[in-house]
């Protein structure tokens, strides 16, 4: 396989989030080789879930809704101070948030958002009605302690000053855009509304939450297998929308797409971690570890849950899992994919593939590093038990979601063409 190491993503957007313009000019390396931990279960804190009043401020605040963090509200004359806590630790420096807030009259709030163990990370977003949202105002967004390297917790403020109008209509903030579970699931549904299309309950959570796989396609025999998972880290809500884009596209009614689904099946598991995602953890399953860690060792109901319905899917003696794709977001767009030694059911596959993504996206280069390690990944598990070609698509914190979108739409259009070419 070739390696990827080439020139820098530069569409990574500083503040405000979905800004367009060129940012940082360095390439952003990656994480290092991921070592293998334990994952036994541990204890988490969980999320309180209540609406403060500030009554001589006419205002209130609310995380009574599945989602991201708020630990904590205070408030120090005109400012509330935010207070945004793990769910355990150690723990990846994701501290996401959500809260939702309205006063009595009109008027302008000052509101800090503070963390502990963690440095500012996601940038604030609005939204009058919880699914449309915009960047705040950079002229409203005051960092404090800001670090100065390129990428990574050295990037980032210690904490924030934000100004918002706020009003009798609830108003919604928000570190990113809020897909929690029921939303997802909602999306689930519309997209089961298409004749080839069948979403099921395969699973649950160590919380008893529904597990849902999306079966995609309509060949007679369904032995060419195709796998996408998304959100093991609840706050990489940029990941799935990468997800979103390239399964809507599957979905399309585009020659291809049609073509695809008759030779193909996609199997897609939008939401690995529904406890994590409805309680606001940084990184972590409600058994209190990183699911992306426990693949080999499956001590937790998810990644169990997935063995079993691969092993149900995959057990004919021709079916082949062709390719596996792992979503998550990060500092800048990244792919890890396996590393050249390996021998999987499509060889040279997606080294294909992400050429073409390079000739088909104007101005794109792709930022790519292999490696395969004993840490029980995702990607690992793909290729050590099924033989799939595999890797994890890393999508920017801050990655314009119009380019989220395109980018998610020509990933999937190249690998359906490859796919089929190979046939
Ligand atoms: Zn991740």
């Amino acid at each position: 396989m070739k390696h990827f190491l080439l020139s820098l993503t530069f569409l990574w957007g500083l503040s405000p989030a979905f800004a367009q313009e060129p940012a940082p000019q360095k390439k952003f390396q990656g994480q290092g080789e991921v070592e293998a931990v334990p994952t036994t279960p541990r204890p988490v804190q969980l999320q309180h879930r209540t609406t403060y009043h500030f009554t001589d401020l006419g205002v209130s605040v609310s995380n009574e809704f599945p989602g991201a963090r708020l630990n904590g509200m205070l408030q120090r004359e005109d400012t509330l101070i935010a207070w945004i806590t793990a769910e355990n630790s150690p723990i990846n420096p994701s501290p996401w948030y959500a809260f939702k807030l309205w006063a009595e009259q009109p008027r302008e709030l000052y509101i800090k958002l503070t963390y502990e163990g963690a440095r500012h990370r996601y940038y604030p977003k609005l939204s009058k009605d919880g699914v449309h949202w915009s960047a705040l105002d950079s002229a409203h967004y005051q960092p404090f302690r800001q670090g100065d390297a390129d990428f990574g917790v050295g990037s980032l403020p210690e904490y924030v000053r934000i100004k918002v109008e706020v009003g009798p209509d609830t108003l919604w903030l928000a570190g990113q855009e809020l897909w929690n579970s029921p939303r997802v699931h909602a999306w689930v549904d519309s997209l089961s509304q298409l004749d080839f299309v069948r979403s099921e309950v395969f699973g649950e959570s160590r919380m008893g939450k529904p597990m849902e796989v999306m079966t995609i396609g309509e060949a007679k025999k369904q032995n060419k297998v195709v796998l996408a998972i998304s959100r093991q880290h609840p706050p990489e809500v940029s990941g799935f929308l990468a997800m979103k884009s390239f399964i809507e596209t599957i979905c399309g009614d585009s020659r291809l797409a049609r073509k695809f689904r008759k030779q193909y099946t996609l199997l897609a598991i939008p939401l690995m971690n529904p406890d994590g995602v409805d309680m606001g953890h940084w990184r972590h399953n409600a058994g209190g570890v990183d699911l992306n860690r426990d693949w080999s060792q499956r001590h937790h109901p998810e990644t169990r849950a997935v063995k079993a319905l691969l092993d149900q899917r995959l057990k004919a003696d021709d079916s082949q899992l062709y390719f596996g794709i792992d979503f998550h977001s990060t500092w800048d767009d990244i792919y890890y994919t396996l590393d050249s030694t390996v021998n999987t059911n499509a060889p040279g596959l997606i080294a294909e593939w992400l050429s073409s993504l390079e000739n088909e996206l104007p101005d794109y280069s792709v930022n790519a590093k292999g490696n395969i390690s004993a840490a029980g990944v995702s990607k690992n598990f793909m290729y050590f038990e099924y033989g799939a070609e595999s890797l994890v698509y890393e999508v920017g914190d801050n990655t314009p979601r119009p380019f989220i979108q395109q980018k998610g739409e020509v990933a999937a259009q190249q690998l359906m063409r490859l796919l089929l070419e190979a046939d």
